[in-house]
């Protein structure tokens, strides 16, 4: 994607699947993350972007998306989105991974690492109103949905009110423990978490 006279702006991140796999979900991984469970049964197709992306003034550096399109789009351009997402994986798959090839590139392993993490995280499994993870009634598989973040609070709340007054309690708690695989520095934002997550 970084040479030739006409490089594409998004491709097909075509080992991506594997690597996630051997990486986070196989249990004999060092680095395995069983959060990630529900996604050994889901199809997520990961693009490369050269594509630059910022909101806010921040750089955006991946997304997470359902693979069928969404919002408010007519019949055609719905069609031929989806033939565009078929064109890259052969078919639609449960969710979207775009990440951003320069700072993939050029970050640490940890940071690329907790980039695809925080992307997977976003890929959840639906869950009824018990809380018991959703199946399709008709193919048995989990229902997928795009999860938005644990927490989302003001700093100065938790500064005057407490981390148990306002449901920070287990992100103060991760926090303060030791990162389990690197302390990395990410300074960049994720597509996902700034677009209205429902
Ligand atoms: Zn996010």
């Amino acid at each position: 994607m970084f040479d030739g006279i006409n490089p594409p702006a998004f491709a097909p991140a075509e080992d991506m699947p594997d690597w996630v796999e051997a990486t986070f979900l196989d249990r004999a991984s060092p680095v395995h993350n069983p959060d990630h469970a529900h996604l050994a049964h889901a199809d997520i197709g990961f693009l490369w972007t050269t594509f630059g992306n910022s909101k806010k003034g921040r750089r955006v550096v991946g997304q997470c998306e359902t693979g069928s399109p969404h919002g408010t789009m007519g019949k055609w351009s719905r069609a031929r989105a989806e033939m565009q997402v078929k064109q890259w994986f052969g078919h639609v798959p449960d969710f979207i991974i775009t990440l951003d090839a320069d700072y993939c590139r050029e970050c640490g392993d940890a940071e690329f690492m907790a980039l695809v993490e925080h992307e997977l995280y976003h890929a959840a499994q639906d869950a009824d109103a018990f809380g018991a993870p959703k199946f399709s009634r008709s193919t048995g598989r989990p229902v997928f949905v795009i999860r938005g973040h644990d927490v989302e609070e003001f700093v100065g709340v938790v500064r005057r009110y407490g981390a148990d007054a306002v449901g920070v309690r287990a992100m103060v708690d991760a926090a303060n423990q030791k990162p389990e695989i690197a302390r990395v520095q990410i300074a960049h934002a994720c597509g996902t978490c700034q677009l209205k997550v429902a």
